[in-house]
């Protein structure tokens, strides 16, 4: 089970799909090849191989005392040909579409709100209101916010306005650059907290070149500092990260070598090798 307990909350990685999806000079357009060495050999997990990295769309499954929370919904049946598995990765972790209380989405890419709507136009998430950030709704008039105007005419959808509880525990954080509305949600129980980062961080290199901007991020300068602001913060109050994107679970931590930052892998990983990889990357490390 791909899951990490923050106090009294559980936090369960779920996998829409895990691959080599995009080469290091399309995903990092401004970032010279030769300045991705150092990082094949301490996280080999996270390259298929030395020019394609390899990647996750995933999602969150908090599990708070009052409500479940579903963190994104993955690209979704028509992902690269064949249907992802979030839903039946779901359903692995003993949770039913029905038991989804909150379907909170952490900005509106086509990669994160795949399952949101079944091909009829139904909720996927019965039970579920819909929850974004207002300002990411409205600039997302094109294809992918309009993949939510179902969810919208059936009245489903609950925005937000900056900064906002969603449980006892979460709160919604904003985090944008990446896109006008991206936001993060900070789980917090019995003295420990982790912060699902959406697409803050994509690729464990980025903990150390946070100036790294994808070819999505919408807003290079603000994403950049988003990205520094959050890596401040999260190191200096030891706060768990989980990143959607990162191959395995994608919890980490931020810890700190010869004055650099690093990601460290945490937790149990179902998909291959990231444990593998860990011990590659302490073992190279020594050497
Ligand atoms: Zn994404």
């Amino acid at each position: 089970m791909s899951s990490i307990a923050v106090g009294e909350v559980e936090v369960v990685a779920l996998t829409d799909v895990e691959g080599p999806f995009f080469r290091l000079d399309q995903l990092f357009p401004g970032v010279p090849l030769e300045d991705w060495e150092p990082y094949f050999a301490r996280y080999p997990w996270a390259f298929a191989n030395e020019s394609t990295i390899r990647g996750r769309i995933g999602g969150y499954l908090v599990k708070a005392r009052d409500r479940n929370i579903l963190v994104d919904t993955g690209i979704g049946p028509a992902a690269f040909g064949t249907p992802g598995s979030l839903l039946a990765d779901m359903e692995d972790n003993g949770f039913q579409p029905a038991d989804i209380d909150v379907v909170f989405l952490t900005h509106l890419h086509g990669d994160h709100l795949g399952w949101s709507v079944t091909e009829e136009g139904e909720p996927t998430f019965p039970r579920a209101r819909y929850v974004t950030q207002a300002v990411e709704r409205e600039d997302s008039g094109s294809r992918e916010g309009q993949a939510l105007a179902p969810l919208k005419s059936l009245g489903a959808v609950d925005l937000l306005y900056g900064e906002e509880p969603i449980s006892e525990e979460v709160i919604a954080i904003p985090t944008p650059g990446h896109s006008p509305g991206h936001t993060s949600l900070l789980v917090s129980s019995g003295g420990e907290s982790v912060i699902i980062i959406g697409d803050v961080v994509v690729h464990p290199a980025q903990v150390t070149e946070p100036l790294w901007n994808i070819h999505f991020d919408e807003d290079k300068e603000q994403a950049s500092f988003t990205r520094e602001m959050l890596l401040d913060w999260v190191e200096a109050d030891g706060i768990v990260i989980a990143a959607g994107h990162v191959p395995g679970t994608g919890f980490g931590r931020v810890i700190r070598e010869g004055g650099r930052r690093y990601w460290q892998a945490l937790g149990e990983n179902g998909a291959r090798g990231l444990r593998a990889g860990e011990e590659e990357a302490r073992g190279s490390r020594k050497e």
